[in-house]
């Protein structure tokens, strides 16, 4: 089993203007391990509005001077910034899988999204492209470029602490803006390893600063400020509606991702063991805790049976244990809660007459699996499209299987959801996947591979209820934290009407 790497401190404190500040409250959060929850990884700020108030307006300030500073000298902070990473990746892995409980190989992988957007995004500091076009009148000249916001609050989830905050953090920052951050209050040491290095690396005090605390108290308090001019959030679909009515109400960019209900379709000519392992990743990785996993499989009549029986029978063999592990497959959910929620949706899948319950469907408590929060990976067959289980985010270890009669019906069931975040086809015909592709309303879309392994350089998003139209990753995240300036130079000496003003 791996040791934990990093030195457990007690007490942590906000990180405001460069220094570690305790909360004015003096109160903290209990961070512990879900898979044992006898292990405390740490205490963390439980601030209330007056260190939200501080942080944002050093954030404010801190902005006059940071936009100033030339873009490609910001990346260069990046740039290191991406070197500590890449020493403390291991030690960083261990801290993330200690809070949040999924197994080394996927908190590795957590790390090193968010190198890779480090370096990604700091390649962008030498890029930041607006353009130049024609204008309407002779010596006259018209570009547009892109231009820093102010004080961005960002708000993020527990399931990707690292990767997330860093496709927030790094764009904001590489755009000129000035940061106020909310970690999840079960996972916040993620966050506080990335933003020490960055501050390790150069990122000058202020531009930078962590409050934690609660969402109602903390992320509450981000929204209602007047110098907040942004907020980015990932979250659940319930809170992200606050946060983007807050918004709306105090004129500030938003930015929403939100949940899914994500769907593997196969085809009765797929391969069949490729699909298994697709279907084991997307619907048990992360224990299902992925905005992007896998919780409807779409499976075409002639191979339901066939493929629902493979898919009982591996699921049944998944270890459960503690993720630091290595021989485990499937760590616990993150908490009581989720837990509850998840065993509840159980519930409601048995509930129905038609849908079985083909493995797991408890929660796991032998020796010491009674101290964490372990759900044991779940199968439904013959689920039909109506169903909550089909319909709901479940956010945990639990798949449906539904059936379809072709390629039209699987098209069918996959929109017939309110979220369109992931969705993946497995056939070996091109043609289907083609029509699958084009028809099937999501954001991010895969072919013979399971529906979760987005990369940093293509955007991340989804339609419908998911978000609210931006994408994260990608060039498309600068669209999220810069603003275009339009900008005409006249150079005629004279008057010159626009044709709209004549
Ligand atoms: P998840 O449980 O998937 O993390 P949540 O939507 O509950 O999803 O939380 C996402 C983030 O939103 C967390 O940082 C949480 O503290 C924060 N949050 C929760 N409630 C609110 C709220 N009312 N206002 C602002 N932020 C909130």
């Amino acid at each position: 089993m791996a040791k934990p790497a990093a030195k457990v401190r007690p007490e942590h404190s906000n990180y405001i203007a460069g220094e570690w500040v305790a909360p004015r409250s003096g109160s903290y959060i209990e961070n512990r391990n879900p898979a044992d929850t006898r292990e405390l990884v740490g205490r963390f700020p439980a601030s209330t509005a007056e260190d939200v108030e501080q942080a944002v307006g050093v954030a404010a300030e801190t902005f006059q001077k940071w936009r100033k500073v030339p873009a490609p000298r910001r990346a260069e902070i990046l740039f290191k910034a991406g070197e500590i990473l890449i020493q403390r990746k291991e030690a960083f892995a261990i801290d993330m899988t200690r809070e949040m409980g999924k197994v080394l190989k996927e908190t590795r992988g957590d790390v090193q999204e968010a190198i890779d957007m480090t370096y990604f995004i700091a390649g962008e500091g030498r890029r930041l492209h607006g353009y130049t076009t024609k204008a309407e009148l002779p010596n006259k000249y018209a570009m547009c470029s892109r231009e820093p916001i102010g004080v961005c609050g960002l708000i993020t989830p527990w399931n990707f602490p690292m990767a997330i905050p860093s496709w927030k953090i790094l764009p904001a920052l590489v755009c000129g803006n000035t940061v106020v951050i909310k970690p999840a209050e079960d996972t916040p040491l993620s966050t506080y390893n990335f933003v020490s290095a960055l501050s390790e690396a150069g990122i000058p005090p202020g531009v930078l600063n962590i409050v934690a605390g609660r969402g109602v108290e903390v992320g509450k308090a981000l929204l209602a400020h007047e110098k907040v001019r942004l907020v980015s959030f990932t979250g659940s679909t319930e809170v992200g509606r606050i946060v983007g009515q807050s918004c709306a109400a105090t004129d500030k960019i938003c930015s929403l991702e939100m949940g899914g209900k994500n769907v593997i379709m196969i085809m009765e000519d797929a391969d069949l063991d490729l699909a298994l392992e697709g279907v084991l990743w997307g619907a048990f990785g992360t224990t299902g805790q992925r905005c992007t996993a896998a919780s409807r499989v779409v499976v075409h009549r002639k191979v339901a049976k066939k493929f629902t029986s493979m898919l009982a029978n591996r699921a049944k063999q998944l270890r459960l244990g503690p993720g630091l592990n290595e021989k485990t497959d499937v760590g616990p959910v993150i908490n009581k809660d989720a837990s509850e929620k998840i065993l509840e949706y159980v519930e409601i899948g048995r509930r129905e007459d038609k849908a079985k319950m083909l493995c797991g469907g408890r929660r796991a408590e032998k020796g010491d699996l009674k101290y964490g929060f372990f759900v044991e990976p779940t199968v439904f067959s013959d689920v039909e499209p109506h169903m909550r289980i089909a319909q709901e985010e479940i956010f945990g270890p639990v798949v449906s299987v539904l059936e379809c009669r072709d390629l039209d019906h699987a098209i069918e069931i996959a929109n017939g959801v309110k979220f369109g975040l992931s969705a993946s086809i497995y056939t070996r015909d091109t043609n289907r996947a083609f029509h699958a592709m084009e028809d099937v309303q999501t954001g991010i879309f895969y072919v013979n591979a399971s529906t979760i392994g987005a990369e940093v350089h293509l955007p991340f998003g989804g339609t419908k209820s998911t978000g609210n139209g931006h994408r994260e990753g990608g060039t498309q995240v600068l669209d999220i934290f810069s603003e275009w300036k339009a900008v005409y130079v006249d150079y005629s000496g004279k008057l010159q009407r626009a044709q709209i003003d004549t």
